[in-house]
């Protein structure tokens, strides 16, 4: 075994990547990957001391949240970051440590935590010792399962909290649980009780920090509104945006406008469309393709360069890598970086450049799709929502929110929706929409069939609708409402959103395509016991579990 890896829905045979990522992340990539968390853990002790002694520093935040965002699936595979930020991670414990043995704290104590006091002296070392620290240093299939659930969530997390600090806004409560969790993850004094329920307070920090996010997001770009998106092409040359950074989007934008080169918008970033600020770009055109995995054919086809400000990359094919650009925590041997720019701001001139001596897009498809049902959207329309389900119009809603992926058995989200029946309403957030968001699903009084709030960060407003329709029905309980959950995954930032789901008491999810390789039998019966988490089955079987027939 040269690496192991189960942090995603893909994780070979279900069990957990040993030889290569099926994401194609090497085994040297992989057991990087795992010393940086293992060295965050660390800083994460450390850091707790500095805050309990008043001397927490932002930078350090900023780099636990940028480690833990790298690592998850389809961000970054470039063996130089890590071993980059592996060194960063050295040198910052070290200045953390000397600080504070200078404020008392007696340097023996220090140095008898592993995670504070390994060295190293080339990066064969570093690269011989990744090899150790990683998922299956725990013994305990157990323990080990719950440090990686609380460790995924905490990528999320991270992931949330990277994208709301681009916009300004951090919350110093949720960086401290961070540590706190990761220190946690460290220590053989925590027990299975203490670690499950640092499982659900990992969630109640997932909620704040959507709800952080949410914020940062709406107070700078406006409320999400309802849209419909061209998903042709245009005749200008153009950039294509995937991700989820809406920064990112807003500098690109503004640095185009009047060069003659459109913008579109791929997979996650779909949802930029919805927002009010951006739509005063006449250059901002449409959707080009759809989900992450779908890239090796949409990109090739698109013919202009591609930014990638977050996940999900996918190894680009040599037709095409020339074209395609990352930024920000994501990575590639060999792609063009766009750094952060020297007063905040980034310079993309050299992908405007490079737009203007490419072709236009070539067609793929012609239409167009609706999107912008976000809670404050959702809550503007509330009389209608009500009024359709008080008069059997909407029989049930059903949030099938979540990712896409490649594995062939994702037809079955397809194939769910195309069988609902005509009275019953799709909520959605992520990119799980691509299954089914082109399909003449119609409408009902007027409301599409499929609400799409956004990207996956945005199941935050799907909770908020929820808690809007059991305030408005005057329900005692979230599970009361005429809501099905069938949501799928793929990976960690929708492993917070599933804990976040858990936090807020939602019973009977439905989770798929295959529930998550790191779940131990023992674990996977807890929630199935406590929350009524279950698997997918067939389309058939599952419509009649959900409708009761
Ligand atoms: S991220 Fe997923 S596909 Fe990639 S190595 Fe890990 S489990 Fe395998
Ligand atoms: S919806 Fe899922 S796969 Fe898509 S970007 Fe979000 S977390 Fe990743």
């Amino acid at each position: 075994m040269s690496m192991f890896c189960y942090q995603c829905q893909e994780a070979l045979k279900n069990v957990g990547c040993t030889q290569i990522g099926v994401c194609s992340k090497t085994a040297g990539v992989a057991n990087l990957q795992d010393l940086l968390i293992y060295s965050l853990k660390g800083i994460s002790v450390l850091n707790l001391k500095a805050r309990e002694l008043g001397f927490n520093r932002e930078e350090t935040d900023k780099f636990i949240i940028e480690g833990l965002f790298s690592t998850v699936t389809n961000v970054n595979f470039d063996k130089k970051f890590f071993l980059e930020r592996i060194k960063q991670a050295v040198g910052l414990r070290e200045s953390l440590k000397t600080e504070l043995q200078q404020a008392g704290v007696d340097a023996s104590e220090l140095e008898k935590n592993p995670a504070l006091s390994w060295k190293y002296s080339s990066e064969s070392e570093l690269e011989t010792l990744a090899a150790k620290v990683g998922v299956l240093a725990t013994a305990d299939e157990d323990i080990r399962s719950l440090r990686e659930i609380i460790t995924y969530g905490l990528k999320g997390i991270a992931a949330y909290a990277y994208h709301a600090r681009q916009l300004g806004f951090r919350d110093e409560g949720i960086h401290e649980f961070m540590e706190k969790a990761l220190a946690a993850t460290l220590d053989d004094s925590v027990g299975l009780e203490r670690y499950v329920a640092m499982v659900l307070e990992t969630g109640k920090y997932g909620v704040e920090t959507m709800a952080l996010l949410d914020k940062a997001n709406t107070s700078t770009y406006g409320h999400p509104e309802i849209t419909k998106v061209d998903i042709g092409v245009r005749q200008n040359p153009g950039i294509l945006v995937s991700g989820h950074d809406l920064k990112d989007m807003e500098e690109l934008l503004e640095q185009t406008a009047g060069t003659g080169v459109d913008v579109y918008t791929h997979g996650e970033m779909l949802p930029a469309q919805y927002y009010p600020a951006f739509k005063k770009y006449p250059h901002f055109a449409g959707n080009y393709g759809s989900s992450w995995w779908l890239q090796y054919k949409e990109f090739e086809t698109f013919k202009g360069p591609i930014l990638m400000t977050t996940n999900c990359l996918i190894p680009p094919r040599d037709s095409y890598r020339d074209r395609v650009y990352t930024t920000g925590v994501v990575g590639f041997s060999g792609l063009k970086h766009i750094p952060e720019g020297k007063y905040g701001r980034k310079d993309f001139s050299e992908i405007i450049e490079h737009a203007k001596r490419c072709q236009p897009p070539v067609e793929i498809e012609r239409g167009e799709i609706v999107g912008g049902f976000a809670h404050h959207q959702v809550t503007l329309l509330a009389d209608k929502v009500v009024e359709a389900v008080k008069s059997g119009a909407i029989r049930r809603f059903f949030v099938m929110a979540g990712c896409d992926g490649r594995m062939k058995n994702r037809e079955y989200y397809t194939e769910f929706a195309k069988a609902l029946p005509k009275d019953t309403v799709i909520l959605t957030a992520g990119c799980a929409k691509y299954r089914y968001n082109k399909l003449p699903l119609g409408e009902i009084g007027g409301l599409p069939r499929v609400l799409d709030a956004g990207q996956c960060n945005d199941s935050y407003s799907l909770a908020v609708i929820a808690l809007k329709l059991k305030e408005i029905f005057g329900l005692a309980d979230l599970n009361e409402l005429p809501i099905s959950y069938n949501i799928a995954w793929y990976e960690q930032k929708a492993v917070i959103v599933l804990l976040a789901l858990l936090y807020l008491g939602v019973k009977n999810i439905h989770l798929g395509p295959t529930l998550p390789a790191f779940l131990s039998p023992n674990v996977a019966k807890v929630l199935v016991e406590k929350f009524g988490l279950a698997g997918v089955g067939t389309v058939e079987d599952d419509l009649k579990l959900f409708l009761g027939q």
